[in-house]
């Protein structure tokens, strides 16, 4: 699996912090990014790392400056951007300093409630997502009980709050996007947006899928609010620093045009009464050269495949087919069964080589599941057979899959077949 490849280890924050303006802000890698603008009367930071980056993050801050911490904002509520606290609050507490104020959109409240209500449900679907750098028996990834808790608050579609500090103004503005709880930050005087998840150095994390609804349209019109901003500098949620005016209006722009794209697209078919499977397979054949090549819409995490779902989402329901058989289906496993009542395994095995070895991958794992769903005997040669290859080709495609979320869904099966197998030869 692709984890180690520059796009990702860009994401996991191991690269060079940056400072600029003078040395007066500061990009902190780390999984996410944190940024630092030091106003002469304190600092603002913008957005906290991952629980288990928060001391790292913390010594790097210290390194270069020990003005009290004022102002904490949050990009949105993922615990790669808010959970990274703890070192702040112990000097705070050391100092006898007063609590920064922590700014947040109402939503990230709301996200933070939901993460207590499903905590042991987020647990397994992040221990699936990030199986391949988290491990997949490690305990908890991220606490959800323990949040460092909102102070000041955005309300609805309340779109900008500003204070000053020292000689800086601080603007926050709030866009749907990856989240429904999305701010960015704005300082004209060091001509600089600190973007949040809204820019992650490659293709939007929008249509995960595990995760609930995002917002591609909205996505695309946050990119054109902040271009009119001319700023100098962009601090991303995940890669490095964005330097430059061209740069910055570059990559903002690439990225509101492919939302834009995608959104519309998938629109347009709508109006023309098509159907999901239909609207994707077109939308991947259109899909155009500019965005493959563009090295900030690289689907190294999120992907075009991933957008048309989300894009889709935001209008229909979840009958995407336009076939009645599929509204209320009978259990894959008897339909599996009837399939091997009209034809033997032997002949569905013999037929799933044929098809894996043509490089037709994506059929022989559908034939294949014919077996595997319709065989419940223990010691089935044949079964055994189709689950070793249908954890062989699963590999090779998570090997082939440059998104790092589609990845660890495929090898993730792979692991499971993988112990399945190991159980069958134990019976
Ligand atoms: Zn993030």
């Amino acid at each position: 699996m692709r984890v180690t490849n520059q796009g990702m280890r860009d994401w996991f924050g191991m690269f060079p912090s940056s400072t600029f303006a003078d040395d007066s802000c500061h990009l902190i890698a780390a999984m996410g990014n944190t940024g630092v603008i030091e106003s002469n009367d304190g600092l603002v930071i913008y957005d906290l790392p991952i629980r288990q980056y928060g001391k790292k993050v913390f010594r790097e801050i210290r390194e270069f400056t020990d003005k009290q911490v004022k102002f904490i904002i949050y990009s949105h509520g993922h615990f790669d951007h808010c959970f990274g606290y703890a070192p702040f609050i112990e000097e705070i507490k050391e100092k006898n300093w007063e609590m920064p104020k922590i700014i947040a959109h109402e939503n990230c409240v709301r996200r933070f409630e939901k993460y207590k209500l499903l905590d042991k449900y987020h647990d397994w679907l992040n221990k699936q997502q990030f199986a391949s750098v988290s491990g997949r028996k490690q305990k908890i990834l991220v606490s959800a009980h323990e949040t460092l808790d909102p102070t000041i608050i955005m309300h609805g579609n309340e779109v900008q709050y500003s204070f000053k500090l020292g000689d800086c103004t601080f603007n926050i503005y709030h866009d749907k996007g990856e989240t429904d709880d999305s701010i960015w930050l704005w300082v004209p005087e060091k001509r600089l947006i600190c973007a949040g998840d809204l820019m992650v150095s490659s293709f939007p994390n929008v249509g995960n899928p595990y995760k609930v609804q995002r917002y591609p349209k909205q996505w695309a019109i946050a990119m054109e609010k902040m271009m009119k901003k001319n700023a100098e500098y962009l601090i991303p949620g995940h890669g490095p620093l964005i330097k430059g005016k061209e740069k910055v209006k570059d990559v903002l722009s690439i990225t509101a045009e492919a939302m834009h794209f995608v959104h519309d697209e998938v629109v347009k078919r709508l109006n023309e009464s098509k159907w999901f499977e239909q609207i994707y397979h077109e939308i991947l054949e259109i899909y155009p050269e500019k965005f493959k090549k563009h090295k900030y819409l690289r689907p190294m995490y999120g992907c075009v495949r991933f957008a048309i779902h989300a894009s889709y989402r935001l209008y229909h329901g979840w009958y995407n087919s336009g076939n009645p058989t599929d509204l209320f289906p009978a259990k894959s496993e008897a339909i599996a069964k009837e399939f091997l009542r009209l034809n033997s395994e032997e002949n569905y095995i013999e037929h799933a080589k044929k098809l894996y070895e043509e490089g037709k991958l994506q059929l022989a794992l559908h034939i294949l599941d014919i077996i595997i769903k319709g065989t419940d005997e223990m010691h089935n040669k044949i079964l055994l057979e189709a689950l070793n290859l249908k954890y062989k080709i699963l590999k090779q495609k998570a090997n082939d899959e440059t998104s790092f979320i589609a990845a660890n869904i495929i090898d993730n099966a792979a692991y499971q077949i993988k112990e399945k197998i190991k159980d069958l030869k134990l019976n």
